[in-house]
């Protein structure tokens, strides 16, 4: 994979691609992946298979501590080198696939200053050689990834934050912070021992659980 660093895209900037199932490469891109989930992925993913938050991270991710934050960072489980929603016909859960898929071939960098956008290329992927243009900001759209944007910003602003501090959490500040950031179902379960409100509506109960660490950790 190589990502264009050199090139820096708003939202008004354009690219060419296409990715359509005629194409000889249709599901190359989910295999051999590391597709790292945040809050509103599961969130979406857990809903799209009928699952709880606490099954679907058991059954179909694997967790590790972040190299450069200490917080951990969750990552689907591959089946046979693949992504496990992966079939012949393509991606079982398009609706609600994850942010990283909605926006490939882009790649999303946000400081507090200003959001940008880089070029990812990998030799198989055939859209790059489609002439469909497209800007930033359409793609996004086209893709339904605005909302994704905003709430995986919810989420950094409280990774950046830990990050900028330089704290480093204990493990029981990281199992902590897990399950009130990644899994909604088991925070419902243990609201009264966190101190946090029940909510009926599971990302109002993701975003509890993010500011329920903000306050707790970047104090
Ligand atoms: S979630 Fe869907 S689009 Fe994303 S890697 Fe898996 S199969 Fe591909
Ligand atoms: S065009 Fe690229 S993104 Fe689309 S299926 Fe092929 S490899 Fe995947």
């Amino acid at each position: 994979m190589l990502i264009d660093n050199e090139r820096r895209l708003g939202l008004e900037d354009t690219f060419r691609f296409s990715c359509h199932p005629g194409l000889s490469c249709f599901n190359m891109c989910c295999r051999s992946l590391t597709l790292i989930l945040m809050p509103y992925d599961i969130v979406r993913l857990k809903n799209c298979l009928g699952m709880s938050s606490t099954e679907f991270l058991e059954k179909y991710t694997e967790w590790h501590v972040g190299a450069a934050t200490g917080l951990p960072v969750v990552t689907l489980k591959p089946e046979n080198d693949a992504c496990p929603f992966v079939t012949e016909k393509g991606c079982s859960v398009y609706s609600d696939r994850p942010a990283s898929c909605r926006l490939y071939p882009l790649v999303r960098m946000r400081s507090p200053e200003e959001e940008y956008y880089h070029i990812v290329y990998e030799d198989f992927c055939e859209g790059h050689r489609q002439q469909k243009e497209w800007s930033v900001k359409e793609w996004i759209e086209d893709q339904g990834a605005e909302i994704y944007n905003r709430m995986n910003d919810v989420f950094m602003e409280l990774v950046l934050g830990l990050y900028s501090s330089g704290k480093r959490l204990d493990g029981e500040e990281m199992a902590k912070f897990y399950t009130a950031c990644y899994d909604v179902d088991m925070l419902r379960r243990v609201s009264d021992e966190f101190g946090c409100e029940v909510k009926e509506d599971d990302v109002e109960q993701m975003l509890e659980g993010i500011e329920l660490m903000k306050r707790e950790l970047l104090k």
